[in-house]
C-alpha cells in the first residue's frame, strides 16, 4: 500500500484548525477536484483523498484517534476510511446549493450549451502585412436551421423528457469507493436537453444545424503575423438545438514566404551574395520592395563577406510602439560556379603566400573587429 498523505496535510490544515476552518478548506478543495468539474486528470483521487481526510477530521472520535495514532491505530482500522466502513458525506450541504444549481439551468447553464468556436485559416502575403488590408472571404459554416429555429423539431413537435421532468439532469447515489454520494449526470434519456424531438425537421434531419455559403469581412492588422487570431464574437457554431449561445469565430493567419525576405519581429532580413569584385570595388542593388517602392541596397567598396547594410524604417510596422522595423541585408561572397584555366593561372600568378604568423595575426584582428 502505498504511502498515505497526512490528513491535516492533505486539507492543508494545521493540527489545531477548529470545525469552520476544517470545512473552508474541505469546500475549496473538493469545488476544485470535484470530477465533474475538474480538468485535473488525477481529479479522482485527489476529491477522493480529500473526502476521507475529511471524513475522518471532521468526526471528533475519529480525529482523536487519528491524532493518537496515525492511519495505523491497534486493532485494525476504526475509520471506516480503507477498512471497509462507508461515509456518507452529504457533498450538497458543505458545498452549498450554488455549487449544484448551477448545473440546473443557473448562470453557467447558457455557457455549457455554448456552440462550438470554429477556426479558419486564412493565408496573406507579405505585402498585406506590410500595409494591413480588408480582405472578404466566401466558406461555408454551420449556422442555425431556417426552417426549425435550430431546435432540431418538425413544426415545434417537442415534448418534455419524462424521465427527467424536463430539468435535463438527474441525481444518483453513488458509491465512490468507500463513500456514498450524491452526483448530479446528464439525464441519459435526453442527453441533459430535458426535451425530446418527437418528429425531426426534415432540413436539417434534428441536428438544428445547417451548413451555409458565408462571407466575412476583416481586417488583416499591420504587422500580423503567423498564428494571429482575429476573433468574431457569435459566428460560430450555433448552440445544440437553439438554446443558448453561438461560439466564436477565428480567423488564424497565417503569412506567406517571401521570395527573399525572412522575419524577425518587425525588421526585414536578407542575403545578398555579390561577387568578389563587387565586394571589392562596392556596387548598389536595387530591388522591387514590398510597399511598391525600389529598395536601394548601397553597398560600400571593400565590404566584407558577413558584414551587414541597414535601411532604416524599411521594415514592417511595429506591433508595440510606432513606425517600423529595418531592413537588414546580410552580404556574402558568391563563389564563382566555374572558372577557366587562363583564370586560374592568373590566380596562381598573383598569389602571395602568407606566413604563419600573418595568418594568425589578420585571424587575430578580425575577431577584435566583431567583438566590437
Ligand atoms: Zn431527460
Ligand atoms: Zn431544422
Amino acid at each position: 500500500m502505498a504511502d498515505k498523505r497526512d490528513y491535516y496535510e492533505v486539507l492543508g490544515v494545521d493540527k489545531t484548525a477548529g470545525d469552520k476552518e476544517l470545512k473552508n478548506s474541505f469546500r475549496s478543495l473538493a469545488r476544485k477536484y470535484h470530477p465533474d468539474r475538474s480538468d485535473d486528470p488525477d481529479a479522482e483521487n485527489k476529491f477522493k483523498e480529500i473526502q476521507e481526510a475529511y471524513a475522518v477530521l471532521s468526526d471528533p472520535e475519529k480525529r482523536q484517534t487519528y491524532d493518537r495514532f496515525g492511519h495505523n491505530p491497534p486493532g485494525g482500522s476504526p475509520f471506516g476510511g480503507f477498512g471497509g466502513g462507508s461515509f456518507n458525506i452529504n457533498l450538497e450541504d458543505i458545498l452549498g446549493g450554488d455549487f449544484f444549481s448551477s448545473f440546473f439551468g443557473g448562470g453557467s447553464r447558457r455557457s455549457r450549451n455554448r456552440g462550438n468556436d470554429v477556426i479558419v485559416r486564412f493565408s496573406v502575403n507579405l505585402e498585406s502585412v506590410y500595409q494591413g488590408t480588408s480582405e472578404e472571404l466566401e466558406i461555408e459554416l454551420p449556422t442555425s436551421c431556417e426552417d426549425c429555429d435550430g431546435t432540431g423539431a418538425e413544426d415545434g413537435d417537442i415534448i418534455s423528457c419524462s424521465n427527467c421532468g424536463g430539468q435535463g439532469k438527474i441525481r444518483v447515489r453513488q458509491q465512490v469507493g468507500p463513500f456514498v454520494q450524491d452526483v448530479i449526470r446528464d439525464c441519459p434519456n435526453c442527453s441533459g436537453m430535458g426535451q425530446i424531438i418527437k418528429t425531426k425537421c426534415k432540413t436539417c434531419g434534428g441536428s438544428g444545424q445547417q451548413v451555409k455559403e458565408t462571407k466575412l469581412r476583416f481586417n488583416v492588422p499591420k504587422g500580423a503575423e503567423t498564428g494571429t487570431r482575429l476573433r468574431m464574437r457569435g459566428k460560430g457554431e450555433p448552440a445544440l438545438r437553439g438554446r443558448g449561445e453561438n461560439g466564436d469565430l477565428f480567423i488564424e493567419l497565417e503569412v506567406e514566404q517571401h521570395m527573399w525576405f525572412e522575419r524577425s519581429g518587425a525588421d526585414l532580413i536578407m542575403s545578398l551574395p555579390l561577387q568578389y569584385s563587387e565586394l571589392v570595388l562596392g556596387t548598389t542593388i536595387k530591388l522591387p520592395h514590398i510597399d511598391g517602392s525600389e529598395l536601394k541596397i548601397v553597398v560600400p567598396k571593400m565590404t566584407n563577406s558577413g558584414e551587414t547594410i541597414e535601411i532604416r524604417g524599411k521594415g514592417l510596422p511595429r506591433t508595440r510602439g510606432s513606425g517600423r522595423g529595418d531592413v537588414v541585408v546580410l552580404v556574402k561572397l558568391q563563389m564563382p560556379d566555374k572558372i577557366s584555366k587562363s583564370e586560374l593561372k592568373q590566380l596562381q600568378a598573383e598569389r602571395v603566400a602568407l606566413s604563419d604568423d600573418e595568418i594568425q595575426e589578420i585571424i587575430k584582428s578580425d575577431a577584435e573587429e566583431r567583438r566590437q
